[in-house]
Formats: C-alpha cells, structure tokens, sequence
C-alpha cells in the first residue's frame, strides 16, 4: 500500500510565483507588482492573483 497520491491535482501557481507552495527554499514575499496589496489599478492583480502574496524563490540561481 502506498501513498494514496493524485498526481493530477497540481497545485495552482500564480504569475508571479516563482515556486509552489511548501517548496523548499522558497516563501512568501509580499508582491512587488500591487505592494501586498492584491489590487493593481483598481483589478484583481494578475501576478499575485490578487492575494498579495507571491512565492519567491530563496537562494536560488
Ligand atoms: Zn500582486
């Protein structure tokens, strides 16, 4: 018996991120494009997909 995985349900990444969530070496950062904001000329900002939050890679190449 193994892990009961499915491989199908990738996890979402967003414009701006650079790494998916829970990747080692990476973490949150506060959105460059909006400021953390989530709103980017009064629209749902398209890199953080309007959390804010985008994943960036840490220590990386
Ligand atoms: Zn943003």
């Amino acid at each position: 018996m193994g892990i009961d995985r499915d491989d199908t349900n990738q996890p979402s990444l967003k414009p701006g991120d650079e790494a998916a969530p829970g990747t080692p070496g990476s973490g949150e950062d506060v959105c460059p494009d909006c400021a953390g904001t989530g709103t980017l000329q009064g629209e749902s900002c398209a890199r953080c997909g309007g959390t804010g939050i985008v994943q960036e890679g840490i220590g990386g190449g």
